[in-house]
């Protein structure tokens, strides 16, 4: 079946920053793809350049098949909506629920009746807003942190998008609401068979929510799979290094921060990787079934 989203080659440069360095991703119908690493990997970027806000510098998206058309980025977007992670900033102090759910539609030239009735009501029920008439003309500080990323959450689906790309969605709320948001999001999937690529750097929100994880570092994807493959049977180092590190059995990774304007010859994670061989240094390993790792060939060899 043809990918709802995808990154073919995918490059993203800024200046000598190679924050996006040759990445292939794809998200398909129904799917929740979590796209996980550090912070500065260029997990933002990249998910930037999924929904057209970034150009990427080489490599195109797709988008059902079709390479994204920069000239109709307006209407890409209704269809590939970005839910960023602090939706205080996102909202209008001055603007009502209403006005700010209602904006996207406006902008976008719709009617005020969707599939499913009123554009914004039902928006706001979708998003777990109930009844959404109470929540009509209350302004952003009369909102709790959970109930405002809500609000972001149904101006995007206002739209009636077919894909959200959410940008570390529940990082800035309270540990109390965020498990409410990653139910809400896995219920669009469910309900709506909506597709979501959730950039995070929590693997525990992936084993929460995904059904696939990319694990990207430096620029790369280095490792994908179903969330089992990856979180229990991980193959790469970086990922087995982050899993050991989030469930307190080793120290957090050593080494120099990775620098995307420096990306080390061979592997780039060969500077901070326990297993390295002697030909990480010199040789870049491909993306193998899912890993990109000379290890993990020499091991299925053997
Ligand atoms: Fe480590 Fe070498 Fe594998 Fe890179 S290729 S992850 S340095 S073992």
């Amino acid at each position: 079946m043809t990918p709802v989203l995808e990154a073919r080659g995918l490059e993203i440069a800024y200046g000598r920053a190679r924050a996006v360095d040759g990445v292939d991703l794809e998200v398909r119908q129904g799917e929740i793809v979590a796209l996980v690493g550090e912070s500065g990997c260029g997990k933002s970027s990249l998910a930037r350049a999924l929904v057209g806000l970034v150009r990427p510098t080489r490599g195109e998206i797709r988008y059902q098949g079709a390479p994204l058309d920069y000239r109709r980025l307006k209407e890409y977007r209704r269809h590939v909506q970005l839910i960023l992670q602090d939706p205080g900033g996102a909202l209008n102090p001055r603007q009502t629920v209403r006005a700010a759910v209602a904006e996207g539609p406006r902008l976008h030239g719709l009617k005020g009746d969707g599939v499913n009735g009123d554009r914004v009501t039902s928006a706001l029920a979708k998003a777990g807003l109930r009844p959404p008439e109470d929540y009509l003309r209350r302004y952003p500080h009369e909102l709790s942190g959970g109930q405002q990323q809500r609000v972001v959450i149904a101006g995007a689906l206002a739209l009636e998008p077919s894909v959200i790309v959410a940008d570390e969605p529940v990082a800035s709320l309270d540990a109390s609401v965020r498990g409410e948001i990653l139910k809400l999001i896995l219920g669009l999937r469910d309900e709506l068979g909506m597709s979501a690529l959730v950039v995070s750097h929590d693997l525990g929100l992936a084993w929460n929510i995904a059904d696939r994880v990319a694990v990207m570092y430096l620029g790369r994807i280095v490792e994908t799979g179903t969330v089992e493959e990856v979180l229990i049977r991980p193959r790469h180092p970086y990922t087995r290094a982050m899993l050991a590190a989030a469930s307190g059995t080793a120290t957090p990774l050593q080494g120099e921060p990775p620098d995307p304007a420096r990306i080390p010859a061979g592997c780039r994670f060969h500077p901070r990787c326990a297993s390295r061989t002697d030909e990480c240094g010199s040789i870049d390993p491909p993306v193998r079934a899912g890993v990109a790792c000379h290890l993990t060939v020499l091991e299925e060899i053997s």
